[in-house]
């Protein structure tokens, strides 16, 4: 690293792929850096299985409890308390853009990104441009626009009502592995917006993302006081927000729908969650030739870019028969082209192969399912057994098998490049919609089709919070210029625009004046 990073950052990305990174991720507690007793012995290399960064393995946890007193109630700011804090904040998202608007800084964290969740450097690159494109957002004025209140004339003289943005003051953020700068760096800005100090932990495989990113906003002017950082197991995190008891007013959790679920019970109820995706995506009728090059790329984008490890990815393709014969073939090329080597197609992190392989056996044992392509082991390659390394895979089931008892099976959320392709007719529309109705988890959809009618039926009939629609419909995107999340459940979390930390964020309060006179 040069001798400028090196005044920032303390772990060296910048080695060859198959070496370790050296260097050691710390807690961030009270203000100050604190280094580990223990440090987890599970966390490989995930391209060569060798040692790898330290990262804490903290078990000690009270201190981070009492920490939740620090902050009061009524937050670190709010709009009739420190509203400086509002212009501070604004003037660190400037600096910390500026920074990000560096090459190196910028190549700086797409190379850490690569080395802890491998992913290709388009990528890593997407990951970190949204994250610095989130802080020019909101540099300058726009953290205190976040926090507009409204008026309205009262009954009498003297009387106003007046409707406020309020924080909840300490909150906590638990976040994944997949978008390690991304999504903590987006929750933690959005929480510390609104007034909030929040206690952060971010999945172990990869929190040395978000550990330099904390050291860069330091740099930039963040009081390091203003967030507590804790590097832990899943499991003592939840024991940690069990223990706390109502000192967590708001706990925001993006993550699997088992632990979501898990902590919405452990919380009290006090949780936004941004939880699994079962994303599908539909062919609508009007098949198009000058189109299916392009529906097939996006198609092939969607599922597989990041391994397919997006909470976003394509999981279900409904093909209508118009595009079947030209569409499938162009899939089975298209991911035939990736590669290892490019990190087109990676480790899996959270599924082994012999998961994976039994979910697609359990697949094909289905009638009328078939494998279309993929399902074999990735071959030349050393990642190691705890992760997964599967090819690009997609399994054909017929419609009908959805409305039987193989729903679940079918609609099991895979966290890796695996989609299941059901094609229908004209006459199974219904059938394609009574299937969206019992799909649980409601994160993103694309209905790619630019049959008005036809967007209009699937549109009204269904939930989904973050829905494209139209011949060029994806069902990744981009939070920082869309809001991002679930919608059809009250505890859905927002991720990257105004509206979705204001929701997420804050909650409101009315203030009416009545002061005469008599
Ligand atoms: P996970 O739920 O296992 O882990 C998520 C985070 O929770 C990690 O930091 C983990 O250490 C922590 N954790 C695990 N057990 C815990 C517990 N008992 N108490 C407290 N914290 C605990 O999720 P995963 O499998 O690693 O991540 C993939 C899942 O996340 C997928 O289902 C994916 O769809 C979802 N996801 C959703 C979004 C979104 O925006 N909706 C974004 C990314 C990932």
């Amino acid at each position: 690293m040069n001798p400028k990073l090196q005044k920032i950052f303390t772990v060296d990305p910048f080695k060859e792929m198959n070496q370790s990174i050296p260097g050691e991720v710390c807690n961030l507690v009270k203000g100050k850096w604190v280094q580990g007793k223990t440090f987890r012995k599970d966390i490989p290399d995930p391209l060569n299985g060798e040692d790898f960064l330290n990262v804490p393995d903290t078990l000690e946890y009270n201190e981070f409890i009492d920490n939740l007193d620090i902050c009061p109630k009524s937050g670190l700011h709010n709009p009739l308390k420190n509203v400086e804090r509002y212009l501070m904040l604004g003037e660190v998202c400037t600096k910390t853009a500026e920074l990000l608007r560096e090459d190196e800084v910028a190549e700086y964290f797409v190379k850490l990104i690569q080395r802890v969740m491998p992913k290709s450097d388009s990528q890593c690159l997407g990951e970190v441009t949204v994250t610095r494109i989130f802080f020019e957002n909101f540099s300058g004025d726009n953290v205190r626009f976040l926090a507009r209140s409204f008026s309205n004339p009262g009954d009498h003289l003297g009387q106003e009502s007046s409707g406020y943005r309020w924080p909840f003051g300490s909150v906590c953020i638990i976040a994944p592995f997949n978008f390690p700068l991304e999504i903590p760096a987006l929750q933690l800005m959005g929480a510390l917006f609104m007034g909030n100090r929040p206690l952060v932990k971010v999945d172990s495989k990869v929190s040395v993302v978000f550990e330099q990113l904390l050291r860069l906003l330091i740099h930039c002017g963040l009081p390091a006081e203003d967030v507590d950082f804790i590097n832990c197991k899943g499991e003592v995190m939840g024991e940690l927000v069990k223990k706390s008891e109502n000192k967590i007013r708001l706990l925001q959790f993006t993550g699997s729908k088992e632990v979501a679920n898990q902590l919405a019970i452990d919380s009290k109820g006090k949780i936004r969650i941004e939880d699994a995706g079962f994303d599908w995506k539909i062919l609508g009728p009007d098949y198009d030739s000058e189109w299916s090059e392009y529906v097939a790329w996006q198609s092939d984008q969607d599922a597989y870019n990041a391994s397919g490890q997006k909470c976003s990815a394509q999981s279900m393709l409904f093909v209508h028969e118009n595009w079947e014969k030209d569409v499938i073939p162009r899939l089975v090329d298209l991911a035939s082209r990736r590669e290892l080597k490019d990190l087109d197609i990676g480790p899996v992190l959270t599924w082994s192969n012999s998961q994976l392989k039994d979910h697609l056996n359990s697949l094909l044992k289905i009638e009328g399912s078939k494998l279309l392509f993929g399902g074999e082991e990735l071959s030349g390659h050393s990642i190691p057994v705890v992760y997964g390394s599967i090819q690009p895979t997609a399994v054909q089931v017929p419609i009908q098998e959805l409305l039987t008892d193989n729903f679940e099976l079918i609609t099991k959320e895979v966290f890796g490049p695996f989609q299941v392709v059901v094609p229908y007719s004209d006459k199974e529309v219904d059938k394609v919609k009574e299937v969206l109705e019992r799909i649980t988890q409601n994160l993103t959809a694309a209905i790619v089709s630019n049959d008005t009618f036809f967007q209009q039926n699937i549109l009204a009939n269904t939930v989904n919070g973050t829905t494209y629609t139209g011949m060029k419909a994806r069902t990744t995107g981009a939070p920082q210029n869309h809001w991002f999340g679930p919608s059809g459940d009250p505890r859905s979390a927002g991720i990257g625009t105004p509206e979705a930390i204001i929701n997420t964020w804050s909650a409101h309060r009315e203030i009416i004046k009545d002061t005469g006179p008599q």
